[in-house]
């Protein structure tokens, strides 16, 4: 039995494996992280001529960074990118270690900040941390036979040999445009493997997360008879779901369209010319709270609905005192995109300016 500890370089895939699925045609793409370290064990297998059970995959250790201050309007993308370590902890059982990068009040993603801005993010500790704690478990007697690094950066060359050193072997899985050459070569001069690499450019398919149906509740306010449906789709926390029929009676309702095309594509929903600026004042009704779970829908004249947590209400305020069909004035803080609702911010009584 070979145990084997997986350390991946998260930063790194993250930047890597969408533009490679996007290269392969697959538009958002996501990786199955539950799925990772079996693929790995059996491509392992099939290169020591193993057998799968002869590979015990002992830990995956992830390692990241996460955006602090940050501009606001970033608040939902960085929530997100928090959930998923924490899924990938508290689900799939991976070591993580994640390090802050100070976006000292920039928009995260770099298209959009000011083309003029100079503004670099800088990450810390990422590749030193993966180093440290690679190196502490090769060196201890009885942890691995075979550390899996995920990577593709030259830095890590002497940290490989070191490991190789103390008699542990290694094997890189990594992406080929994404690989620096001492790591690719097949001859390896630089004396960092012990088998050849496994592409993850040949593996997409089997990597690509595809979601189960589930069962979720329609929490639309017109909703006729029972609630539960089944959807592939995977709202983040909090996002509010409607079902196929009152997300079409809504948007009957809103254009006199249809809210899918002939050829049944999603089509941008609202139409993009009709939506708000972020950041734009706009008057609403409370269409619907749900108490227990502090968050709720404001509509516009135009029908376009908002979310809201209640943290997103004006200083002071009690999500309490907001009723239903109570009118209201708030900041757009995120637009509506791909039928997904967009999300309100500040909300308060219109007296309350
Ligand atoms: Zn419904």
């Amino acid at each position: 039995m070979y145990k084997v500890m997986i350390f991946i370089d998260g930063t790194w895939l993250y930047r890597t494996l969408p533009r490679l699925a996007e290269t392969c045609g697959k538009q958002e793409f996501k990786v199955d992280y539950g799925v990772l370290p079996q693929v790995i064990a059996r491509e392992l297998s099939e290169r020591l001529g193993a057998g799968s059970e002869g590979i015990d995959v002992v830990r995956n250790h992830l390692f990241a960074s996460l955006p602090t201050n940050f501009d606001p309007l970033d608040e939902n993308l960085i929530t997100r990118q928090e959930e998923f370590y924490n899924l990938l902890k508290e689900d799939y059982h991976y070591q993580t270690e994640i390090f802050a990068i100070d976006f000292r009040g920039r928009r995260v993603r770099h298209s959009d900040r000011d083309p003029e801005d100079s503004f670099q993010p800088r990450e810390k500790c990422v590749d030193i941390a993966l180093a440290s704690q690679l190196l502490y478990h090769a060196a201890l007697p009885w942890t691995l036979d075979i550390a899996v690094v995920v990577l593709g950066d030259r830095d890590f060359i002497p940290v490989l040999n070191t490991v190789r050193r103390l008699g542990k072997r290694v094997a890189i899985v990594s992406v080929r445009s994404s690989c620096a050459q001492e790591l690719a070569d097949p001859r390896d001069e630089a004396g960092v493997k012990d088998f050849d690499v496994v592409w993850m450019d040949d593996l997409l398919e089997e990597l690509e997360l595809r979601y189960e149906p589930q069962q979720l509740e329609c929490q639309s306010p017109d909703h006729d008879g029972d609630r539960f449906f089944w959807t592939t789709y995977r709202p983040r926390r909090g996002e509010p779901v409607y079902c196929d029929s009152c997300r079409q009676a809504y948007s009957e309702r809103r254009n006199g369209n249809s809210y899918y095309e002939e050829e049944g594509e999603l089509e941008d929903y609202p139409p993009l010319e009709d939506l708000p600026d972020l950041g734009e004042t706009l008057d609403g009704t409370v269409e619907f709270k749900k108490e227990e779970k502090g968050y709720g829908f404001v509509t516009t004249d135009e029908g376009t609905s908002f979310f809201f947590h209640l943290s997103d209400l004006e200083g002071g305020l009690s999500f309490e005192t907001l009723d239903e069909g109570q009118e209201v004035v708030f900041e757009v803080k995120s637009l509506p995109s791909g039928g997904k609702a967009g999300a309100a911010q500040n909300v308060r009584p219109p007296d309350m300016q």
